[in-house]
């Protein structure tokens, strides 16, 4: 039964790889520019890149595709990476409003973890609206970032 799906899913993935795509979109984390392939993405320059307007490349985000799209930094929703992206974020690391808000890449948890201290908030916003005691700049000199846990 088992190797009867797997033999399933081969085809299916062969299928799939001869039509050149596998079904989904790749989006860019910086300004939510889509491709339908990491390559595609990667070739081109990008407008909101974080070192300035073309300066590199379109990145793809490596979160899930979802509803809404979380701030890593302060936890602004918005329904796109293209909408989050296009605003400039309160609590964003350079300053306040020195750059965008970008994507949370984890998956859409119940608690988000510290990656630097371990501390637990129940969204996103939670979390960043606090200092971190072990933060890599010094004690409470930056605030908690939660953990990427890929999907
Ligand atoms: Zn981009
Ligand atoms: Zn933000
Ligand atoms: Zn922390």
């Amino acid at each position: 039964m088992k190797r009867r799906f797997a033999v399933l899913l081969s085809v299916a993935a062969l299928l799939f790889a001869g039509l050149g795509m596998d079904g989904r979109s790749y989006c860019c984390k910086y300004c939510g520019w889509k491709a339908n392939s990491v390559a595609a993405l990667t070739s081109m320059k990008c407008r909101l890149h974080p070192d300035g307007p073309y300066k590199g490349r379109h990145a793809p985000y490596e979160g899930a595709e979802s509803k809404t799209y979380c701030c890593r930094y302060c936890g602004w929703k918005a329904t796109s990476v293209a909408a989050l992206t296009s605003m400039k974020c309160r609590l964003h690391p350079d300053g306040p409003y020195k750059g965008r808000h970008a994507p949370y890449e984890g998956a859409e948890s119940e608690t988000y973890c510290c990656k630097y201290c371990g501390w637990k908030a129940n969204s996103v916003a939670a979390l960043t609206s606090m200092k971190c005691r072990l933060h890599p700049d010094g004690p409470y000199k930056g605030r908690h970032a939660p953990v990427a846990a890929r999907p």
